[in-house]
């Protein structure tokens, strides 16, 4: 079995609760969805057998926190996600899943070999695209088994209904999270500043533990 593979490489995380952390990149091929602010492009992929993509790992010989499966979105290949995942972890690597929380039912199948789940909350005035309310609820449940952080984009078309449509999601998870606030690093930072404070304000009355984390690679110029 063959997985289609855009980049394979090392950095240091720029997103999320994990911010800083060294990790090993690989980017998976495909998404299924089209949000309107992407920022990656997957304009080519290599094939990669999952003991082929091991070996490529191994090669780097730094100390690393965990394997980041990143995309584009990594469960569109849940079955090669699955082989290589079970390969890090038998080689001592934590398993970091970077998703825009879709597919619950991929998710199942693989939850076993993560260990942290990075979740983007899909709001559709962000977006440009529909909710996905359902398949992040059902994507959640299963991901609590795990650790598990959330992230929604913030840009200057997100909503206020769609910031209270996810904290009453994230009310109903069986256990706490934080929701990072992620500024659109395309727009105006100042102009959206306003509202990110809004939305922390709105977070806070929901008792949901919330932190406002620009894409700090972008700030440093770093991949
Ligand atoms: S889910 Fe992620 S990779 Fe896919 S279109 Fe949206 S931002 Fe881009």
């Amino acid at each position: 079995m063959k997985g289609r593979i855009a980049e394979v490489f090392d950095s240091v995380q720029g997103e999320g609760l994990y911010l800083g952390e060294k990790q090993l990149f690989v980017r998976f091929y495909g998404c299924n969805l089209q949000c309107k602010f992407c920022d990656t492009k997957l304009l080519s992929f290599l094939e990669y057998e999952p003991e082929e993509l091991l070996a490529e790992l191994k090669l780097y010989h730094d100390r690393y926190h965990s394997v980041s499966f990143t995309g584009g979105e990594p469960l569109l290949q849940k079955n090669f996600l699955k082989e290589i995942a079970s390969l890090t972890r038998k080689n001592g690597f934590i398993n970091y899943l970077e998703t825009n929380g879709t597919l619950p039912d991929e998710l199942e199948e693989i939850i076993d070999y993560l260990d942290i789940i990075a979740m983007d909350l899909k709001l559709p005035s962000s977006t440009g695209l529909a909710g996905y309310w359902s398949e992040h609820r059902k994507f959640l449940d299963i991901a609590s088994q795990k650790e598990v952080f959330l992230k929604a984009v913030v840009t200057q078309s997100t909503q206020e209904a769609d910031i209270k449509d996810a904290l009453k999601l994230i009310k109903g998870m069986k256990k706490l999270t934080v929701l990072i606030l992620q500024p659109d690093s395309s727009q105006n930072q100042a102009t959206l500043k306003e509202k990110l404070m809004h939305f922390k304000e709105l977070c806070l009355n929901y008792n949901v533990t919330t932190c406002i984390i620009p894409q700090v690679h972008k700030i440093a110029r770093i991949k």
